[in-house]
This record gives structure tokens, sequence and C-alpha cells, in this order.
């Protein structure tokens, strides 16, 4: 091996053991994904600032499974449109990013204890693709997801996170996408944020920033606020995934901290790996 070729594999091995940043997204109406919006102009700009990954992990809300954990080893995911009653031209959306079946099984190994198991069957649902589109605009970098275990509750989800983190020192993205506060039954076309609304995203952000976990995942302190904030946990349980698996070495930057529809927090966050 010359000089030069040692040289560029050792670049190599430091690019690969970068800590990666970890990032949560509110995703809001998949019209995002087509529209020009704050959040989509946000969401390219992010992209702009992150490094190459070498491949990316998604935590979408809209992966529900029961009593498991699944991951997409599949070699190329398909893109799931999984909405109703949108505009033809979100249907027509496609995201042909590979996925990465070798690191995936090696997820699935890394939660053995989580009863992870490989998937072929889903993909990549609105709430991965509706971002990465913004974020990495080629689908050039691997990317595959994993579902979140409806059967477990709130501090499950945080383990979860905690399991994966060795991953960020390995080239691994990993991106959580729902929303901190999502009650579709609640929404109002222009309307003031509810105080019910304003006072979850408050909780969240202040005990986020303090690395207060524990917090963010106790149902029984949350009590009707969490009720109210998630009448299902779906969208919340990627932020907690995102939360665990964080550290003090991380510094933690808010974006898009607005609640749109009256019920629904755009709030999103990145941890910067030191
Ligand atoms: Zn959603």
């Amino acid at each position: 091996m010359s000089i030069a070729k040692s040289l560029e594999n050792l670049k190599d091995d430091l690019a690969a053991s970068e800590r990666m940043p970890l990032v949560f997204l509110g995703h809001g109406s998949p019209m995002n994904a087509i529209e020009d919006t704050a959040y989509s102009r946000s969401w390219s700009a992010l992209g702009h600032s992150l490094p190459r990954p070498q491949a990316i992990l998604v935590v979408s809300a809209h992966w529900m499974t029961q009593g498991t954990t699944l991951v997409d080893v599949s070699a190329m995911p398909r893109t799931i449109h999984d909405f109703y009653g949108f505009p033809d031209a979100l249907y027509r959306e496609e995201y042909p990013a590979p996925g990465n079946p070798e690191l995936a099984r090696d997820v699935v190994a890394l939660l053995a204890s989580h009863h992870a198991e490989g998937d072929e069957s889903w993909g990549l649902d609105h709430g991965a693709w509706s971002v990465l589109k913004f974020l990495y605009p080629g689908a050039d970098v691997p990317v595959f997801q994993l579902s979140i275990d409806m059967s477990k509750d709130l501090d499950w989800h945080l383990g979860i996170g905690k399991a994966l983190s060795e991953l960020r020192d390995r080239g691994v993205l990993i991106l959580g996408s729902g929303n901190v506060v999502h009650n579709l039954r609640a929404m109002r076309m222009g309307g003031r944020p509810h105080d019910w609304a304003a006072e979850f995203d408050t909780f969240f952000a202040e005990r986020l920033a303090a690395r207060d976990m524990r917090a963010l995942a106790n149902r029984e302190s949350l009590g009707a606020l969490l009720q109210i904030a998630h009448p299902s946990v779906d969208h919340y349980l990627p932020s907690l995934t995102i939360a665990g698996a964080s550290d003090e070495r991380d510094d933690l930057v808010f974006m898009n901290d607005t609640i749109d529809l009256a019920s629904v927090s755009m709030r999103s966050f990145v941890f910067h790996g030191a």
C-alpha cells in the first residue's frame, strides 16, 4: 500500500470516529415536504451545517409496533406515502436512499435486550423522508428506520436511546422525527397556542436543557398535562430516544420553537457532540 493510500485510509478512519450529533425534528404537516415553509427552510439550513454521516438511523413517530422493536434491514427502503387526502404531488415524492443491511443487523444485535428484530416490510415513512429530503437532498446517505414499541412506557424509550448512543462514534446520525406537543383533535387554523400546549412545550425545553431526562419520562408527574399534549404518545417517543442518546458532553441547540395550529409544537433540537 502506498503512503498516500494509507494516509487516505487514516483520514477515513478519523472521519469515522467523529462523534455524530443527535437530531430531533418536529415534522408537523406532510405538506412541509413540498412547500417552502419556515420549517423546510430550517431543515435545509441544518443539513448544510451537519457533518456527512456514514448512515442515518431514523426513529419516526409513524412506525409503531407492539411488543417488539423492528429495524429495517432492507437494501433499498421504499418510500411510504402514509397519509390520506393530500395533493397528488405529495404522493409522487420519492426518497431513493439506500439502506445499510449490515449496519442494521448490527443494530438488531445491539438491541437484543430490547426485543429487536430485523424487518423488510416497512421502509421510509413520511416522518423520515419529509425531513430527510431537506437535510440530505441527494438521498445518497444510507438510511434505515427503527420502530417505536408502543407497548413500552416512556423510560424504555430513553433506554433505547442510551443503547444506541455508541453508534454516534461509528459515523451514524440518529434522527428522531415526531412533535414535542401533538394533539390533532385540538388543532385550530391560525389559532394562538393552547395554554397547555405552551406549558408542555416550555416544560419539555427546560427539563431537556437541565438534562433532567427522568422528568420527561415520568408519566405520573407529567399527569394530565401529558394526556392532553399527547392523547397518544407516538409523536413524543422519538424525542425521548434522542434525549436518551445524549450525554453531558453534548451542546444542546433548539430550533423552530413555535407551536403550529395551536396544538402541534414544531420545537426541534440538536445535540452537538464535543
Ligand atoms: Zn407525524
